[in-house]
C-alpha cells in the first residue's frame, strides 16, 4: 500500500506557489487571490473594481470554476484578458493549475492578475497560489457567523470585503460582530463594506488595492 500524506502534497504546492510568485514578481505583475462562497459576489466585485481602476491599472483574470465559463465570458465582455480553469470537480485551485494558466497569459503590460478561486470557504484556505494578496469576499446574505465557522480562510486573508450591503435591511447580518471576529483572526486585515449595485464602498476598496499593487 502506498500512502501519500496531505502534508507532502501541500509542500509541493508551496514550492510551485513560490515559483509562480517569483515569475509574477519578475514580470511586474501583482497577484490577487479572491476567495469566498459561491454567490458571494466575487465576479461582480471584480467587475466593479476594474471599472474603478481602469485608468490606473491593467488587469487580467484567471477564473477558477468546476465547470463552464460564465464568469470568463463576463470578463471578456468588459475587455479584461481572461483564462478559464475548469477543475472538473476539484473544489479549489492549486499552484500547479495556476502555473499552467500562466503559460496562456501575456503578462507584458499587465499590472494586476486577479485569480477568482472556486467558490469555497474551506480548502481554498490551504492552497497558496503564488499570490501577493488574498481577499475573502463575504456577502451579507450568507450570515455573520462565517468567520467563526470557517476561521482558516479569514485568518490568512489580507482583507475582508463584505458585499451586498444594499441587502442589509433584509437580513440580521451584524457588521460589528463580523468585523470583531475578523479582527481577532486577522489583526492587520482591512475591512470594506461594498455594494456593487449601488457603487457604495467600491472606490475605497479600489484605492486600497491600487496602493497594494504599488507596493504600499
Ligand atoms: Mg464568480
Ligand atoms: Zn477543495
Amino acid at each position: 500500500m502506498k500512502i501519500v500524506a496531505a502534508k507532502k502534497i501541500l509542500k509541493a504546492n508551496d514550492q510551485l506557489a513560490a515559483e509562480n510568485r517569483a515569475r509574477l514578481d519578475a514580470a511586474g505583475v501583482f497577484c490577487l487571490n479572491v476567495v469566498g462562497s459561491p454567490g458571494s459576489g466575487k465576479t461582480t466585485l471584480l467587475e466593479a473594481l476594474f471599472a474603478q481602476l481602469k485608468d490606473r491599472l491593467k488587469p487580467a483574470v484567471i477564473e477558477g470554476d468546476i465547470a463552464g465559463s460564465i464568469d470568463s465570458e463576463r470578463m471578456e465582455r468588459i475587455g479584461v484578458p481572461v483564462v478559464q480553469i475548469n477543475t472538473e470537480g476539484a473544489c479549489h485551485l492549486d499552484a500547479n493549475m495556476i502555473a499552467s494558466a500562466l503559460k496562456e497569459i501575456e503578462l507584458k503590460g499587465i499590472d494586476l492578475l486577479a485569480i477568482e478561486n472556486v467558490g469555497n470557504l474551506v480548502c481554498t484556505a490551504g492552497y497558496d497560489l503564488g499570490e501577493r494578496l488574498r481577499i475573502v469576499v463575504l456577502s451579507t446574505s450568507e450570515g455573520d457567523d462565517k468567520a467563526r465557522k470557517y476561521p482558516a480562510i479569514f485568518q490568512g486573508s489580507h482583507a475582508m470585503l463584505i458585499t451586498k450591503t444594499d441587502l442589509l435591511p433584509h437580513t440580521d447580518f451584524d457588521l460589528e460582530r463580523i468585523a470583531a471576529d475578523f479582527k481577532r483572526l486577522a489583526p492587520e486585515g482591512a475591512v470594506f463594506q461594498v455594494s456593487a449595485v449601488r457603487g457604495d464602498g467600491i472606490a475605497e476598496a479600489a484605492d486600497w488595492l491600487a496602493d497594494k499593487c504599488r507596493g504600499n
